[in-house]
């Protein structure tokens, strides 16, 4: 008991209200791309590990062989005791596999995202710095701008367009413009036009910065996300370990330049503990698996396309995904909560997205398919789907 718990009882409340209440619930992955939840086996279509990583072996046991030499924690932040010797061998592979000078590896995606932006946009180190932030960008990278605190400017969806001509209202200032944008969308699963966003950013001069959270493993040259498409030409690429390669962390890959000023001025580099060596060790041998998985990720992409027209063929709305993540926009909480409870009687897990991770009137289930999903687990998938919303639609 608290004397506040009637303050944020009724904000509970509130939120139940509005169909927007949320629960943990008890979660145990299984191979496969199954999960038991809440004791019922599901299949699951709400998971972020793409490749299937998270259960593969070599990940499992190169995890505990660094953990047995290294122990469990790495005891301090980078800058004091915790930087493993392990770092410059897995940063050296990064850069390569992204095409940049240099890499450096962060605590999480989140942690990374909320303080690089602030250490890049530093008033005592950029005059005047502006801000343009796609509309639909993560939870992450906002929080990051939020605490940067500098004149922010939001461009609609993807649209460079819209980008070109806030850009263009400031042209002739002597503002430093910084873009930020995603390169997969993680609700969405549309891509980002990087080409467009290369040319804006050196036609205005701009510091371009791409979240590859969701790219990385499935897209682009060897897996390693579609800025590796463009070497060099993009000023901060950041990514995760935590999605398509199975374990947990970030990374950046930038000049040589930016990196060494980011391990002086990142607040998520300098006060937070590095990362534990099994997680290394983790991230390690998924760096040796990835770039060889292309049949995996042309199984991926195939079985997504295949999800996508059977969605649409049954008048579904998937958005303009064009990855393995595919959301089926229903717009309206009840419908979203009774599809999703409705799914699971047939053993398929499709988590309900609602606002504020999406914008009102969008809320979806966000279907992410893995490449360990076998085809039955999609045919299931696409019947129990297109049955379901069938008959949801009918009049009662
Ligand atoms: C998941 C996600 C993050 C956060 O990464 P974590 O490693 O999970 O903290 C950052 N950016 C985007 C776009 C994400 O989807």
């Amino acid at each position: 008991m608290s004397m506040f718990d009637k303050t944020y009882r009724s904000a509970l409340d509130a939120l139940t209200a509005r169909g927007l209440r949320r629960n943990l619930r008890d979660a145990a992955p299984l191979a496969k791309g199954q999960i038991v939840r809440d004791g019922r086996r599901l299949v699951n279509f709400s998971s972020n590990d793409y490749l299937g990583l998270a259960q593969h072996p070599l990940l499992k046991s190169r995890a505990i062989e660094w953990t047995e030499r290294y122990g469990t924690g790495s005891g301090a932040s980078r800058l004091v005791t915790g930087n493993l010797d392990r770092y410059a061998a897995l940063e050296g592979r990064i850069a390569r596999e992204k095409g940049c000078e240099a890499a450096l590896i962060l605590g999480s995606g989140y942690l990374a995202n909320a303080t690089l932006i602030p250490a890049l946009v530093r008033p005592d180190v950029v005059a005047n710095a502006r801000v343009y932030s796609d509309a639909l960008n993560h939870s992450s990278l906002i929080h990051g701008i939020k605490a940067a605190g500098v004149r922010t400017e939001i461009f609609r969806h993807n649209d460079v367009i819209h980008l070109e001509e806030l850009l263009r209202a400031s042209s002739g200032s002597s503002a430093h413009r910084f873009i930020f944008t995603e390169s997969v969308f993680s609700m969405d699963g549309d891509r980002a036009d990087l080409e467009a966003l290369i040319t804006l950013a050196e036609r205005y001069e701009c510091f371009l910065y791409v979240d590859e959270a969701h790219a990385t493993g499935v897209l682009g040259p060897r897996g390693m996300g579609l800025c590796a498409q463009f070497p060099g030409k993009i000023d901060l690429v950041m990514g995760t370990f935590s999605k398509g390669l199975g374990s947990y962390g970030a990374y950046i890959a930038c000049s040589e330049v930016l990196r060494d000023y980011l391990v002086n001025r990142v607040s998520g580099l300098i006060y937070s503990t590095a990362l534990p060596p099994g997680v290394l060790g983790a991230i390690d041998a998924a760096l040796d698996i990835v770039p060889g998985m292309n049949a995996e990720r042309a199984n991926l992409a195939k079985d997504a396309a295949r999800v996508r027209e059977a969605f649409k063929g049954a008048g579904l709305d998937c958005g303009l995904s064009t990855t393995q993540i595919i959301p089926l926009i229903l717009g309206d909480e009840a419908r979203v909560m009774n599809l999703s409870a409705a799914l699971d009687e047939q053993g398929i897990l499709g988590v309900p997205i609602r606002p504020p991770t999406v914008p009102q009137g969008a809320s979806r289930i966000r279907f992410a398919l893995s490449a360990v999903h076998d085809e039955a687990a999609i045919d299931h998938l696409i019947s129990a789907v297109t049955e379901l919303t069938v008959r949801q639609m009918a009049p009662a």
